[in-house]
């Protein structure tokens, strides 16, 4: 590391930091992005702080977004009577992607994961909650992974809001167990959506 002179020492230092990339490839793209075009890097730049300041969560689902509410919260066209309940933003982008939901969704940003020290204070369960006590919700379908977390948090999820009204329902297992809902095909997600189940 020594040797590499500081400037691009530093950009593998953090190109490190993301995930799936190791210092080789780290390495790599750095050289990559020196033999680049200057325009190019500056694209690049921009688009990654661009990102950072462009995105932010929606105030209704708490998935990601441009403008407040987001597109999804805010098209007349979509149900209003039905929540799916995901864990991250990834997951909302795949389930939409397969077409196989109408209503609007719900981002926990997590699961409960107690060893982790992931209690339901660390997850946006109270807004879930007051969304669906504002009345109007027919079905909550509850999309979290089928790990044994996202599993104990449909659980959960599904013990706080039946009191309220809504029926629970939790998206069929076409998915693999330990499988994530953002790496699972469009097709399956499909599948597994239609196939849902009352709690
Ligand atoms: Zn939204």
């Amino acid at each position: 590391m020594s040797t590499l002179p500081p400037p691009l020492a530093r950009l593998i230092a953090e190109l490190v930091k993301l995930p799936g990339i190791g210092e080789k490839t780290a390495t790599r793209l750095a050289f990559h992005l020196l033999r680049t075009d200057r325009d190019n890097v500056d694209q690049l730049a921009q688009a990654l702080v661009g990102m950072r300041d462009g995105t932010r969560l929606c105030s209704v689902c708490l998935g990601l977004t441009a403008e407040d509410p987001c597109r999804i919260c805010s098209d007349p066209q979509r149900d209003t009577d039905s929540i799916c309940v995901v864990e991250r933003p990834a997951d909302l982008i795949a389930l939409e992607r397969s077409g196989g939901f109408r209503g609007r969704y719900h981002v926990l940003h997590g699961c409960l994961a107690p060893l982790d020290g992931v209690g339901p204070e660390q997850l946006h369960i109270s807004e879930l909650l007051r969304r669906i006590q504002g009345g109007g919700i027919r079905e909550v379908v509850i999309a979290t992974n089928p790990t044994v977390e996202g599993e104990a948090t449909a659980m959960y999820l599904a013990r706080l809001i039946k009191p309220l009204g809504p029926s629970v329902t939790r998206i069929a297992h076409g998915l693999p167990m330990g499988a994530d809902v953002e790496y699972a095909d469009t097709m399956t997600l499909g599948k597994a959506l239609e196939g849902r189940r009352e709690m």
